[in-house]
């Protein structure tokens, strides 16, 4: 018989990652972790600007995102107030890009136009929203590394600010689509600096090995010397379809040092004031990308968007007099640092086990050939995978409470998973829960605002979720849940 032991409910339990520590107050919601507006009404309910998350769930059913509105458009002022001040004497300030692809839908175009922010789109169907939205199409960009013919008319139907050009094969199809109708097309390229920034440390490479961007590394073309950066640079300034705006980088996501940025944006001016002096043009626009980090789980450290900015503005200031030039326009494209915290995900638990896994005897060290046992709850919630891809596809941690009441039992190790058909269907790997988390209790998950409703799918035939913006003591969907209907609607049943 393996020995069993009990969590010690100071110490921790041996299963838990060395980062989780035990929560002294199983019920606090950690600041740096959600929405400004969330809190504990007198009742122990989780609130959203006083709106309890049972009346939401009356209301609208789980799961359920929702979001702060008012939370939303600060982090966007705080971003661009903050880039704007640090950039002013450089550049006369900063426009900043809603990255659209962490989570877009009409009301949220809206609330970054009302904030004086741009939008980053990456496919047709963003270019549609934005259009529905009705932002003009000049405070729009668009991606992607395989832009359709369509998209590129679409991107040119709309007069788009900017499209930013994956690869020279791309850079000639645009050309020549805007030649053809008499057009030129405002070009960014996407270049690849070789800097690859991870949430702790960056990494500099000379050669990438991903899909995106033109190298600039000297021997990426047939012609010795030449990047495929610089071949892009030639080709553009030559194409008659083609005003080249300038250069750009994205090194990363959930980045949360300014080190990498910095490099990268050094390299780039580097870059550009080379290819200023070599082609006699000027290149007025440098897009340094997004990635800034969030706190998903309490030892996550994101840094003030003054700090990062600052950082940022000192580089850019010191190359350029280093390199005498005037400094370009500078651009940054957050999307998770402003969306991701807005939002969390309200979910009903169901079923729970417990289940006891090996591990090393913690409470002695000298009894290691012990085959000891301890325990792993896991909470059953009625979503998963299908609204929360991020833990199956990067080994994303959250955190998660209990949200519907509060709790004086003992923090127990739990695992919350969905209910789709996959072992690996896990909402959140390890957090701390109440013993007496039972079905019926709403947990929430916050941080879902980023890369969680875009991403979600169907899988199993699960209803995607709506998202519930509160503002002002209000609550009102800004987009519906699916329905059954929703459901069997493409089923051509033949
Ligand atoms: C995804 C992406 C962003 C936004 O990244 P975040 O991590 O959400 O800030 C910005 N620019 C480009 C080109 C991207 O692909």
């Amino acid at each position: 018989m393996p020995t069993q032991r009990a969590d010690a409910p100071s110490q921790g339990s041996p299963l838990a990652p060395e980062w989780l520590s035990v929560p002294t107050d199983l019920n606090a919601l950690e600041p740096k972790m959600w929405a400004r507006d969330a809190a504990r009404n007198d009742a122990g309910e989780l609130t959203l600007d006083g709106i309890s998350v049972s009346d939401l769930q009356r209301q609208y059913g789980t799961p359920l995102f929702v979001m702060s509105e008012n939370d939303f458009r600060s982090r966007a002022r705080a971003f661009s107030d903050a880039f704007n001040n640090a950039f002013a004497d450089i550049c006369g300030g900063v426009d900043v890009y809603y990255a659209g692809k962490s989570f877009l839908c009409t009301a949220v175009v809206r609330w970054v136009e009302e904030e004086g922010l741009r939008l980053d789109t990456a496919s047709g169907g963003e270019l549609a929203v934005a259009a529905k939205a009705g932002i003009p199409g000049a405070d729009v960009a668009l991606h992607g590394n395989n832009k359709s013919d369509g998209e590129i008319h679409r991107a040119l139907d709309m007069n788009l600010g900017r499209i930013v050009v994956d690869s020279l094969g791309e850079l000639v199809r645009v050309g020549d689509i805007a030649e053809r109708r008499g057009e030129q097309a405002k070009v960014m390229l996407r270049l690849t600096p070789g800097v690859h920034a991870h949430t702790h440390e960056f990494i500099a490479t000379a050669h990438e090995d991903q899909k995106f961007g033109l190298s600039m590394a000297a021997d990426t073309t047939e012609q010795a010397g030449l990047s495929a950066a610089e071949e892009a640079v030639a080709a553009a300034a030559a194409h008659p379809g083609i005003e080249l705006l300038g250069l750009h980088c994205h090194i990363g996501s959930q980045i949360f040092e300014p080190d990498g940025f910095a490099l990268a944006a050094e390299k780039l001016l580097r870059f550009l004031a080379a290819m200023q002096e070599k082609y006699s043009i000027i290149l007025p626009e440098l897009d340094l990308g997004g990635g800034y980090g969030i706190a998903y789980i309490p030892v996550d450290t994101p840094r003030p968007a003054a700090e990062i900015a600052e950082a940022m503005a000192a580089v850019v200031r010191s190359t350029c007099a280093e390199l005498g030039i005037d400094s370009p326009r500078i651009s940054i494209e957050p999307g998770r640092a402003i969306v991701g915290s807005t939002t969390f995900t309200l979910y009903e638990a169901g079923t729970t086990k417990t289940v006891r896994v090996d591990a090393p005897d913690a409470s002695n060290a000298s009894d290691g050939g012990n085959n000891v046992t301890y325990p792993r709850r896991y909470v059953s919630v009625d979503g998963g995978m299908s609204d929360n891809a991020r833990p199956v596809l990067y080994d994303a941690d959250y955190s998660a409470i209990l949200a519907s009441r509060t709790s004086d039992a003992a923090p127990q190790l739990s695992r919350v998973v969905g209910k789709h058909c996959e072992s690996g269907d896990i909402v959140v790997r390890d957090v701390y829960l109440p013993e007496d988390v039972a079905a019926g209790d709403l947990l929430a998950v916050p941080g879902t605002g980023a890369y969680c409703w875009a991403l979600s799918s169907n899988y199993n035939y699960l209803a995607r979720p709506g998202v519930v913006a509160v503002r002002d003591g209000s609550a009102r969907l800004i987009v519906r849940g699916e329905t059954e209907e929703d459901l069997l609607n493409r089923d051509m049943g033949v």
